[in-house]
Formats: structure tokens, C-alpha cells, sequence
């Protein structure tokens, strides 16, 4: 007879497990450890995933240094090959990516789709890392001497991401860090971490040597490793405020550079002279697609009263037109990660109820187009939040679109500004002037008007103020370069006898 241990532990051997990779292969490394990743559309664990102990981090940060020796001294042409050859790759084989985020994540295929374009185009900004990565030259500072600078890799660095674009949120990292000669250990989220060696396989086939890119799996045990290890030199992070602020404590503790962006509360504030209709629209996308797992989600519209009921209106008369159910299946909204984080998100309902808000959509109700056990919630509306309301303070992260009417521009911004979070913000108005004031006066890192998603195209950079950022680069961009290297200045000066002399002072120009 087979007692229920002896089943599933015969389940879970036959269940695959994703390794880690390391030199250029799968390797599993010396810890037993693994974790369950999910099917959320099915509610069901699909295979397991190693998680790395301190001494397998270690190990593969002794290859990445090996490696790094020499893509370091690789030319700029020969690196911008290897990301060419990447991104073409890439292009061509989006659809077998998208299926892993869709059966990992639980995002709609098109949405998977939508996150690898924005991630590619971080990889063709980073093809243009000679004019990127170009120092200044001063000619003749003083009689006879030059100086320039050069931008130069760092090493060894490390990556760690969020569950909720596992495909995207590296590639803003390891493009430009691969670009600007460093080597890489990529630490993905556990819940969905294939993505991670999908595309680790990609940069081989383009032609990255063995080692260069590297990925670890695991929990706090391997991140801890990375923050703490002495030939990391520098961590990226994304994650959840409270993650983000002790990964940017310790990481620097230790020496490190370190970018962490955090978690998010956006508002999309409607001015009674916006065009309602685009604002609908515009608040039913940024509020609901990837079921509100999106950093830059709009999780609170800001309706000035005179047109709140209208506004509101539209909003429903959108939602129920939404499809939710299995991303595979051309459905409009995914089911949520986890089975914990739905319960989760669905708890804010009753405390909406009893914080004295209305409950207008309720996502409990919604009819499922998928399996039964998916981590399923409807997209859901809830109107005339108090501010006081832990539905109003807290990220969310989930299909829950809140408003809070407010009397006017003034109260909004007051509202937008006293946030904990400063990562996207949005206006929907037809008044230039109100849009102008806007920009100028919002405390927050990335602004939309009449745009809900404002994030930046590649050649900007993305990241927030306040709890949703720590440390002063953002991802990507003009930053992402800045980060990933290190400047060095040169002072030169080729012999010239008339030059000669003793002089203990304190160099100065002549
Ligand atoms: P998370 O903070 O739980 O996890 C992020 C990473 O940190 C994962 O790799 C995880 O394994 C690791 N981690 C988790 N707990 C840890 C601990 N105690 N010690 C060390 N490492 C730990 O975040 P998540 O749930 O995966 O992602 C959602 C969050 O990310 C949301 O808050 C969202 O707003 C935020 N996010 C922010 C941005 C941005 O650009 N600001 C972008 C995407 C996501």
C-alpha cells in the first residue's frame, strides 16, 4: 500500500526540476533545496526549481570572475556581435518565451508578448555600446597635458529579480551589463524562473563565451550570498519596498554599488476637462492587464468630483466586457501568481466593505474561462476609498482598481505627494497648462500625460523616487551604462623637456 508521503514524493521525482546555470550548462549544484513553480492558470506545481546554498553561489561567482577575465578584454565589436546575434535570436524565438512566462506567470500570451518587445528593446539600446560607453577628452588642461576618462567594467555583478516580468526585468539588467563587458549571475524570482535559463541558452547560441552569464535559483539564502560575497561588485535589484530597502542596506554594507527599485502605488489623476472616454480605457488597461502585477499599474484614479460617476461608469461598462481565464487561451486577464497572494489581494474586498467604501465590480463574481483551481480573481472596482484605508496605503498587486474622488487638481497632487511610493503617475486632462503644472509639481519618477504607462523607451531610464527606488541609478538608459561601469580619469603628459624642475606644491594650470 502506498501511504501519501510515498505518493507525492514519487509525484515529485517525477516532476522535472530546473537547475541552475552555470559555465555555460545546467548544473545542479550541492543543495537539495528545491521549490514548487506553478501552473497558475491550472493551480498545479509543473516541476520543481534547485535553490542554491551560499557555497553554490560561490561557485559559480568563482566562474563568472574566471570568465570574466576574458569578456573583459573581448573588443566592443566583438561584444556587440554577441548582442546582435542575441537579439535576432530573440526576435525569432519570442513565442517559445512567451509560452513560459504565460504557463509560469499566468500573464495573456499577447501580454508575455508586450513584456519581451519592451525587454528586446533594451537589448538594441545596448548594441550601441561604443558610442555608450565613450570617455571625454580634454586636450591641453595645462601647457602640454591631457585629460580623458575611460568607462570601464566593473566584474562580476549580480541580478535579482521580481516574479512579475521574468523575461523583461533581466533584460533591462544583463543586456547593458553584458554590453559593457561585466560578467553576470542572474537570480530570478523562484516562482517563474525558467524564463531565466531559456534565455541564458539564447546568449550561448548568439556566441557569449561560457560563464559570462550565469544563473543561480534559490530564496534569501542565495541572495544573501550575492549581497554579501566580496567579488560581486555591484547588485540590481527589483522587488517589493521592504526587500528593496534590506537589499540596498546590506549590499552597500558590503561595499557594493547597489540599484534597488521597489514597489509602487500609482495614481492616475482625471480632470474634469480629459476626455473620459480615453480615461476609461486608459484606467481599465493600466488597471487590470497582467491582473495588476505590474509595477507600473494604475492602482487608484484620482477622480475630480464633477465627473467621478460618469467616470466610474465607463469603467464598469468596460470591465464587463473583460474575459478572464487561461492566458493561453485569448483571454483579456490571467489568473494572479499564487494561491496566497489571491487570497491576499481578494481580503482587501472585505476591508473595503468595512472601511466604508462600495465594492461596485467584485471580482469574486467573475465567470472563469479556464481550470477551476487557477489563482483566479476578477477585475474589481471599488469606489469612494477613504485615504485612511489600508485598500487606499497598501500595494496591492492584484486586479483591484480603486478611486478616490477628490475636489479638484490641487487635492489630487496633495494626495500624490504625500505617497510612500514615487514610481509612475499619470494625468488625463486636455489643459495644457494643469499638464505642465504636473510635471513640474509631482514627486515621482515617471510621468504620464493622457499616457496611463509612462515607462520610459530604452534610451531613457526607468525608475522612481521615494520607497520605490534606493540608491541614484535608475534601470537601463543613460544610467544603466553609467552603473554597470566605472569611470576612471587620466592626466597625461609625454615628456617635454621644457617641462622640467622640482615644484612640491599642489599641481596647477599653466
Ligand atoms: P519580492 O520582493 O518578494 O522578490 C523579489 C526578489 O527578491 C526575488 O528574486 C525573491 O526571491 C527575492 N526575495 C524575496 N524575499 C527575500 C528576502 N527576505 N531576502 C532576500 N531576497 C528575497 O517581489 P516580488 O513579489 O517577486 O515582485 C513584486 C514586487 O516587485 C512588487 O512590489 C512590485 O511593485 C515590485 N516591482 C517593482 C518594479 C519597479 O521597477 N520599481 C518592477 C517590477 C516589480
Amino acid at each position: 500500500m502506498t501511504d501519501t508521503n510515498t505518493l507525492e514524493r514519487t509525484q515529485r521525482s517525477a516532476t522535472t526540476t530546473l537547475e541552475h546555470w552555470v559555465r555555460g550548462a545546467e548544473w545542479p549544484g550541492t543543495s537539495e533545496r528545491t521549490g514548487d513553480v506553478y501552473n497558475p492558470a491550472l493551480g498545479t506545481v509543473q516541476k520543481h526549481v534547485r535553490f542554491a546554498s551560499t557555497a553554490d553561489v560561490g561557485t559559480a561567482v568563482d566562474v563568472a570572475s574566471e570568465a570574466w577575465a576574458g569578456w573583459r578584454d573581448a573588443s566592443i565589436a566583438k561584444r556587440q556581435g554577441v548582442l546582435f546575434a542575441f537579439r535576432e535570436l530573440l526576435n525569432a524565438r519570442k513565442g517559445e518565451l512567451a509560452e513560459i512566462l504565460t504557463k509560469e506567470h499566468g500573464k495573456v500570451l499577447s501580454d508575455a508578448l508586450g513584456e519581451i518587445a519592451r525587454g528586446m528593446e533594451v537589448v538594441e539600446f545596448a548594441c550601441g555600446l561604443g558610442h555608450l560607453t565613450k570617455g571625454a577628452y580634454s586636450e591641453n588642461v595645462s601647457t602640454g597635458i591631457d585629460v580623458y576618462t575611460l568607462r570601464q567594467p566593473l566584474g562580476v555583478v549580480g541580478i535579482i529579480s521580481p516574479f512579475n516580468f521574468p523575461a523583461m526585468v533581466p533584460l533591462w539588467f544583463f543586456s547593458i551589463a553584458l554590453a559593457a563587458g561585466n560578467a553576470v549571475i542572474l537570480k530570478p524570482s523562484e516562482k517563474d524562473p525558467t524564463a531565466a535559463n531559456w534565455m541564458a541558452a539564447l546568449l550561448k547560441e548568439a556566441g557569449l563565451p561560457d560563464g559570462v552569464f550565469n544563473v543561480v535559483h534559490g530564496d534569501k539564502e542565495a541572495v544573501d550570498a550575492l549581497l554579501e560575497h566580496p567579488d560581486v561588485r555591484a547588485i540590481s535589484f527589483v522587488g517589493s519596498t521592504p526587500i528593496a530597502k534590506y537589499v540596498y542596506e546590506t549590499a552597500t554594507s558590503h561595499g557594493k554599488r547597489v540599484q534597488a527599485l521597489g514597489g509602487a502605488k500609482n495614481h492616475m489623476l482625471v480632470l474634469p476637462d480629459a476626455d473620459l472616454d480615453l480615461a476609461a480605457d486608459a484606467a481599465v488597461n493600466a488597471g487590470f492587464g497582467s491582473a495588476g502585477e505590474r509595477c507600473m499599474a494604475i492602482s487608484v484614479v484620482l477622480a475630480v468630483d464633477s465627473v467621478a460617476d460618469a467616470f466610474v461608469q465607463k469603467v464598469s461598462e468596460r470591465m464587463a466586457t473583460l474575459r478572464t481565464g487561461d492566458g493561453m487561451r485569448g483571454c483579456d486577464m490571467g489568473p494572479l501568481i499564487t494561491s496566497q497572494h489571491r487570497d491576499k489581494v481578494t481580503s482587501y474586498l472585505d476591508i473595503a466593505g468595512a472601511d466604508g467604501a462600495a465594492v461596485v465590480v467584485d471580482g469574486r463574481d467573475v465567470e472563469i474561462d479556464g481550470d477551476p483551481n487557477g489563482f483566479w480573481l476578477g477585475p474589481t472596482l471599488i469606489d469612494k476609498v477613504p485615504t485612511s484605508s489600508a485598500v487606499y496605503k497598501d500595494e496591492i498587486f492584484g486586479p483591484v482598481l480603486s478611486v478616490v474622488r477628490v475636489e479638484g487638481y490641487e487635492e489630487g497632487l496633495g494626495i500624490i505627494n504625500s505617497s510612500l511610493y514615487g514610481n509612475g503617475t499619470a494625468i488625463f486632462t486636455n489643459d495644457g497648462g494643469a499638464a505642465r503644472r504636473f510635471q513640474r509639481e509631482a514627486q515621482v519618477g515617471m510621468i504620464g500625460i493622457n499616457v496611463p504607462i509612462p515607462v520610459p523607451v530604452a534610451y531613457h531610464s526607468f525608475g522612481g523616487w521615494k520607497a520605490s527606488l534606493f540608491g541614484d541609478a535608475k534601470a537601463y538608459g543613460p544610467h544603466g551604462f553609467e552603473f554597470f561601469t566605472a569611470e576612471k580619469a587620466i592626466t597625461s603628459r609625454w615628456l617635454d623637456p621644457s617641462h622640467g624642475g622640482l615644484n612640491l606644491g599642489f599641481p596647477q594650470h599653466d
